[in-house]
């Protein structure tokens, strides 16, 4: 039987590994195979909550997400794509000031009405008119970015694949688990999958928590934690919630953020989040208890009932997934530090929904022009680049981690230095 190949082969189906699969084939001409060991979105994107919405965290979040924002936009007016524009909401609690005054993600990134930066004010009678289980005490007001709201992550990938597909370049192998890789020098040369060999010219890992131990195939490390996160459910229809935004609380559930937002039917979803990786979630993704810790939801009704008068909405066990986090709390997008022919697509933590698209855009820079800046002269309206080459996969054992200022330290250095960008 003649050995089967391909140009590219990608690692995994979730959201990342099938936008990256039509970015590719959209923009080049190559023939790309993606495999995926169970179905796609089967991993975290099947957990996911799927909200589009700002993601303040130094410029290249704030690039990434303008590239998604904008890439939702397309897909809902080309395609129909589902999008829920419930908003997302800050409630300002005292001594907080209210109205805020602008903040400078919205100076250099908001737009007009469209944008995703886009707010309104709600003063306090205002917004507990709107949002009646908001316990009032405390309550100055609040501030909604109507543009904002979520997807269906598995509705998304389905167009994704539906898209890839339709370009007659790309294959999807589901059920497909990638079980060795095999080199020659500094260059993979053949995937073993449980249906058998494919010759490959450039392999990129969209693995998503299963990252490191794709790479651990290849005799590779990865900086990539897979951390546990867990998400409950309150009943809400109970209390005859029926939309509700994306909201948070200014308090934690024990030391961990939880966000919440509304669900179709009117439940209401918390999960917890964080950024970067944190001692005691990371857990092998083939092996975890997909059970929330039996005293999870009490801790999340425990504190969101200080905030919210739901008396009837009973806190249910939800589900358990796992992300992939880096110390820094930012993607790895890069070559492999040893492997030329090697790339990983992962790292994206409680993000990757919303930055699917300029991570797939970043990709298909990387593997088809093997470049690591992208134009954003689109979705800014001015010239303007993301340098993306800080998201390398070396800087851990470099010891240079980014961090969540508005300005990365390489386009601080590059600006003082006059270089632009
Ligand atoms: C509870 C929760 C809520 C979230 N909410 C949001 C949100 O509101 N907004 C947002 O932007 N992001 C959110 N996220 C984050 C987002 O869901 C993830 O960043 C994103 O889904 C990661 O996608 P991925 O493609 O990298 O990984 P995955 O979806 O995990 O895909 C990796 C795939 O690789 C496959 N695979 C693994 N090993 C192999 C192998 N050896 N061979 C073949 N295939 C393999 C797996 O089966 C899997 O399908 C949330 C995440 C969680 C857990």
């Amino acid at each position: 039987m003649a050995q089967r190949g391909a140009d590219v082969a990608i690692i995994g189906g979730g959201i990342i590994g099938m936008s990256c699969a039509y970015e590719l084939a959209r923009q080049g001409g190559a023939h790309v195979v993606l495999f995926d060991k169970q179905n796609p979105a089967s991993g975290t994107t099947g957990g996911s909550a799927g909200v589009i919405c700002l993601h303040d965290m130094g410029e290249i979040y704030a690039y990434l997400t303008l590239l998604g924002f904008e890439r939702i936009q397309r897909l809902r007016r080309e395609h129909g794509f589902g999008f829920t524009p419930w908003g997302s909401l800050s409630v300002v609690y005292d001594p907080g000031e209210f109205p805020p005054p602008p903040d400078e993600y919205e100076l250099r990134f908001g737009g007009g009405p469209e944008s995703i930066y886009h707010h309104v004010a709600l003063d306090r009678e205002d917004l507990l008119r709107r949002y009646p289980w908001i316990n009032p005490d405390g309550v100055l007001g609040g501030v909604l970015y109507p543009n904002q709201g979520f997807i269906d992550p598995y509705e998304l990938v389905e167009l994704y694949e539906g898209l890839a597909l339709e370009t007659g370049r790309v294959e999807v192998h589901r059920n497909t688990p990638v079980l060795q890789v095999r080199t020659d020098g500094d260059r993979i040369t053949t995937l073993v999958t449980r249906r058998g060999p494919w010759a490959v010219e450039k392999v990129l890992n969209a693995g998503g928590p299963w990252g490191a131990k794709i790479a651990a195939l290849a005799g590779s490390e990865l900086d990539l934690a897979p951390q546990r996160i867990q998400v409950c459910v309150a009943t809400a229809f109970d209390d005859g919630v029926e939309e509700a935004p994306l909201t948070g609380l200014p308090e934690s559930v024990d030391g961990e953020g939880v966000w919440c937002r509304g669900e179709l039917g009117g439940t209401l979803l918390f999960g917890q989040h964080h950024h970067t990786t944190r001692p005691g979630f990371t857990v092998d993704p083939d092996c975890v208890n997909r059970v929330n810790d039996p005293e999870y939801p009490r801790a999340v009704e425990r504190v969101y009932r200080r905030y919210w008068h739901l008396p009837r909405s009973v806190f249910l066990n939800g589900w358990c997934c796992v992300y992939g986090t880096t110390e820094d709390g930012f993607p790895i997008v890069s070559r492999d530090a040893r492997l030329s022919n090697f790339y990983h697509a992962v790292g994206m933590n409680g993000h990757g929904m919303t930055i699917h698209a300029g991570i797939a855009q970043c990709v298909a820079e990387l593997l088809l022009r093997d470049g690591t800046s992208l134009d954003l002269s689109g979705p800014l309206g001015r010239p303007e680049r993301l340098d993306f080459s800080v998201l390398d996969a070396g800087r851990f054992a470099r010891g240079e981690l980014l961090d969540f200022e508005l300005r990365t330290r390489e386009s601080a250095r590059r600006s003082q230095a006059g270089e632009g960008g």
